[in-house]
């Protein structure tokens, strides 16, 4: 069956382009991916996503926003899109084993944190680890705060994480930074930040008590090991956009986000795009839920001047 629009991801961003979309009354279908609900599904309390006074859960807020456009006729599909075609329209893309074919596309596929794959972090991730400052770090008030990483992403959450915790160790396993100069210097100067370098993290804990309490650290020099108390646990080593089945298809930059050419558009005619995919800048459920209102509402255009 040939779509008006298919949407590729159920985060912020998917989910709110099914909204307008489905509103516009395109029926669109969200392929859900991997990962339903997108990486708000992973967290526990959302503070800043406007209209919830006492802050909502991620996962309820994300099935919230699923539930909305269904309401409007958005279809879900589970499944992973593993191929595309996009050279000449109408769109092919292949989820799991079967072709679907679109008239438009807004790829709203987001970009994974990368974990440290320790041990215990997946089980504590939104309870004490995380891979947001902006988002969690107001939770730290008086805490003792870690981050880990060593490029300009570490340093910003590191300096950031000090208007809240009472002390941030920043946690390098090298004693050279990737990061620039002026953010290295910042982070230098600033009496709340301890810098540990050569050191890696063994584990987090407590995974029984749901909770961060302390970390294992190690030193790479010496292979010393000793622990640490932690109340909020920052992994800032980057993040992978998910765009595999898009590579030599639409533009890229370098590290594989899609490259805005104007607003939602993308370097294909007819592509969109959405959310973290394209953002490595602002990165919340609320700049993405407005990313997909954009994509959705170019979408929308497009069909109409080309008399769909
Ligand atoms: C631990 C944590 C806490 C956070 N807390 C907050 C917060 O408090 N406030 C806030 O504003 N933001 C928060 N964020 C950030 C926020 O979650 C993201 O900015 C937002 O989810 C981005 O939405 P998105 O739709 O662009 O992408 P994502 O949420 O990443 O969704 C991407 C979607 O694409 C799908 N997908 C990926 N590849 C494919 C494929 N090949 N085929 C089909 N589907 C695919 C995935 O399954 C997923 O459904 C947090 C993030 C994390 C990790």
């Amino acid at each position: 069956m040939l779509r008006d629009v298919i949407i590729i991801g159920s985060g912020c961003a998917g989910n709110t382009a099914a909204i307008y979309t489905a509103r516009a009354n395109l029926k669109p279908l969200v392929i859900a991916g991997h990962e339903p609900g997108g990486q708000l599904s992973l967290t526990t309390l959302v503070e800043n996503f406007p209209g919830f006074p006492e802050g909502i859960d991620g996962p309820a807020l994300v099935e919230n926003i699923k539930k909305q456009a269904e309401h409007f006729g958005a279809e879900y599909l589970h499944g992973t899109v593993v191929e595309a075609n996009l050279s000449k329209r109408p769109f092919r893309l292949k989820v799991d084993n079967e072709w679907h074919e679109a008239r438009t596309l807004i790829i709203a596929s987001g970009a994974s944190a990368r974990w440290l794959n320790l041990p215990n972090e997946q089980k504590l991730i939104g309870h004490g680890v995380s891979s947001c400052a902006t988002c969690d770090g107001f939770f730290y008030r008086g805490k003792q705060i870690m981050v880990i990483g060593g490029g300009d992403t570490a340093m910003e959450e590191a300096n950031f994480l000090t208007r809240f915790g009472e002390k941030v160790a920043l946690v390098h396993r090298r004693d050279a930074f990737r990061a620039s100069k002026i953010m290295l210097e910042r982070v230098l100067n600033n009496p709340k930040i301890e810098l540990l370098t050569n050191t890696v993290v063994d584990d987090v804990y407590d995974a029984s008590q749901n909770l961060v309490t302390k970390v294992k650290l190690r030193n790479v020099k010496t292979g010393e090991t000793w622990e640490r108390s932690v109340d909020g646990f920052f992994v800032a080593i980057g993040h992978i956009p998910n765009t595999a089945p898009f590579v030599g298809q639409i533009e890229l930059d370098p590290d594989g986000y899609v490259i805005s050419k104007g607003g939602a558009r993308t370097s294909v005619t007819g592509v969109f795009q959405a959310g973290d995919v394209q953002d490595r800048t602002y990165r919340q459920a609320i700049t993405a839920s407005g990313a997909g209102c954009m994509a959705a509402i170019e979408a929308e255009r497009f069909l109409e001047a080309e008399g769909h």
